[in-house]
C-alpha cells in the first residue's frame, strides 16, 4: 500500500494540474487562484503532511474538530479557513485559529464575531477576513438551513462588516446550489457570483476574494474569475460518513 505521504503528493499534483489547466483554458495566470485544501474529518497528521508539501491554505467547516486541530498544528505556517456554517455561541472559539470566515449570513453573526474578535485583540490591521456566503438557490433573505444569503443580502452585510471592529469585508463565497435555477449549473452560479462581486468591489475594492469551487467544479470556478478554490476529497480522499 502507498503510504499517506505519497498518496497526499499525488493527489495535490493531480488537483495542480487541474488548476493550471483551468487557468490556461481561459487565460488566468495560475497565481490569480490559491488552493484552499478542506481537511475535514481528516486528523492533524494529514494537515502536517499537507503542510510539509507545499499547502498554505487548510479549511475546516465545524469548529469542535477544527479547533484541537488547528491547536495541535500551531506551530505550522498555515491559513486556516473557517467554510462551515457558523452558530454564534462558538464564534469564541473559532476566533482563536481562523484566519478568514468564509460563511458570514446574517447581521446576528457580524456582530458576535466582532465582539470576539475584539476581545481576542483583532485590532486594526489584524482583522478576520470575512467572506459573505452568497446562497444563489434563493433570490432574497437567507437559505434555510443550508446557511448563505440571498443576493440582495449582501451590500448590507458588507457595509456592517466593513464598521465591525476586528473584522474586515474580504469577499464572497457560495456553493453550487442543489436547488432553484442554478442546480446542476455550476459554471452559471459561479458566473452569478462573479456579478455579485463585482458589485461589492465598488463599495469596497478590498474585499476582492472569490471563494468558489470544489473537487467537483473547480474547473467552472476558476473559468468564473473564483480567486480561490476550495477542496477536500480531491486531496485527501472520500470522506467516511457525513461531512
Ligand atoms: C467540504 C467542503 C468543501 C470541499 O468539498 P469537496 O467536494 O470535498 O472538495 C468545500 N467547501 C465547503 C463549504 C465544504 O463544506
Amino acid at each position: 500500500m502507498t503510504d499517506r505521504r505519497t498518496q497526499l503528493a499525488d493527489n495535490l499534483a493531480r488537483v495542480e494540474e487541474r488548476i493550471a489547466d483551468a487557468c490556461a483554458a481561459v487565460g488566468r495566470k495560475r497565481d490569480e487562484v490559491t488552493l484552499i485544501v478542506v481537511t475535514k474529518t481528516y486528523p492533524a497528521s494529514d494537515v502536517r503532511l499537507l503542510a510539509e508539501l507545499g499547502v498554505r491554505h487548510v479549511a475546516e467547516n465545524r469548529d469542535q474538530d477544527a479547533a484541537p486541530k488547528a491547536a495541535e498544528c500551531a506551530d505550522l505556517p498555515l491559513t486556516w479557513h473557517f467554510v462551515g456554517q457558523l452558530q454564534t455561541n462558538k464564534v469564541k472559539s473559532v476566533v482563536n485559529y481562523a484566519d478568514v470566515v468564509h460563511s458570514i449570513d446574517r447581521m446576528r453573526l457580524v456582530t458576535a464575531l466582532s465582539t470576539a474578535a475584539v476581545r481576542k485583540g483583532r485590532g486594526p490591521g489584524r482583522e478576520i477576513g470575512c467572506l459573505i456566503q452568497v446562497a444563489l438557490d434563493v433570490e432574497t433573505g437567507d437559505a434555510g438551513g443550508r446557511g448563505g444569503v440571498g443576493p440582495d443580502g449582501v451590500a448590507a452585510l458588507a457595509d456592517a462588516l466593513a464598521e465591525a471592529e476586528g473584522l474586515r469585508p474580504a469577499g464572497l463565497m457560495t456553493v453550487a446550489p442543489l436547488a432553484g435555477p442554478y442546480a446542476g449549473r455550476p459554471r452559471a452560479a459561479f458566473e452569478r457570483l462573479r456579478e455579485i462581486a463585482t458589485d461589492l468591489r465598488a463599495a469596497h475594492p478590498a474585499a476582492n476574494m472569490v471563494s468558489a469551487g470544489m473537487s467537483a467544479d473547480l474547473e467552472d470556478a476558476v473559468a468564473a474569475g473564483a480567486t480561490h478554490v476550495r477542496v477536500g476529497t480531491a486531496v485527501l480522499g472520500d470522506r467516511p460518513g457525513l461531512g
